[in-house]
């Protein structure tokens, strides 16, 4: 039976990385979140200082690090160069630094070769911003999740609760916004829907629905 490749894109708080994950699971295929990949980026060039509006050292850093991501259980572990970043990939200041440096285009494109490779077997959902427009064009099945600011920074409010961190309704939504006008107007392989995906628009669903 062929595996499939699953491209999963939408924008944060959207649900993919829930669907993704419960996808996978239940058909037995490996779950890759590209975003941890950018976040990982991310948390390497703020610790080490690497100016995030130079593409040059930020492809250069790109080129020499290793992300590793894997399955534990149910959840996901990512690690840069051996060290477990899983945790703190997830902070607020890390998440508006991997829009940052995912703009660069040098930065993408070494990226977008480690996704293809661990996708180029299938039997894979992948979720992230260009799955279905850039990274697997030819993906089986893309569905492109979406729901209203609101409710999108509603989610994640209160995601970063569960973990003791309060955040304000209002300046919450300000990060949503912001994240989604930067990964709607880069150049390089902007958020958008594949003409061929599917539009899911989760507004008014919950995960099981
Ligand atoms: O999905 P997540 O919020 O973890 O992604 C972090 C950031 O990485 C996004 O805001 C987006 O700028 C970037 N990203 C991307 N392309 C992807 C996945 C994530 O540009 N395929």
């Amino acid at each position: 039976m062929t595996k499939l490749i699953i491209a999963i894109d939408g924008p944060v708080g959207s649900g993919k990385s829930t669907i993704a994950r419960s996808v996978a699971r239940l058909l037995g295929y490996s779950y890759l979140d590209s975003g941890a990949m950018y976040r990982a980026l991310a948390w390497k060039a703020l610790r080490d200082g690497v100016l995030l509006d130079s593409p040059a050292s930020l492809a250069v850093l790109a080129e020499n690090m290793r992300i590793d991501l894997t399955q534990d259980g149910g959840a996901l572990r990512v690690s840069v160069d051996g060290a477990d970043v899983t945790e703190a990939i997830r902070s607020a200041d890390v998440a508006r630094a991997a829009s940052q440096v995912a703009v660069v285009p040098e930065v993408r494109s070494v990226l977008v070769d480690q996704q293809r490779r661990a996708g180029q077997f299938g039997g894979v959902v992948m979720e992230g911003r260009d799955i279905g427009t850039v990274v697997f064009p030819d993906a089986h099945l893309k569905i492109f999740l979406d729901a209203s600011p609101e409710v999108r920074a509603e989610r994640r409010r209160r995601e970063y609760l569960a973990k003791g961190q309060a955040v304000q309704p209002a300046a919450m939504l300000e990060q949503v916004r912001e994240r989604d006008l930067r990964d709607r107007e880069r150049v390089a392989s902007p958020l958008a829907r594949a003409a061929d995906a599917v539009l899911v628009d989760n507004t008014a669903m919950d995960a099981e629905e």
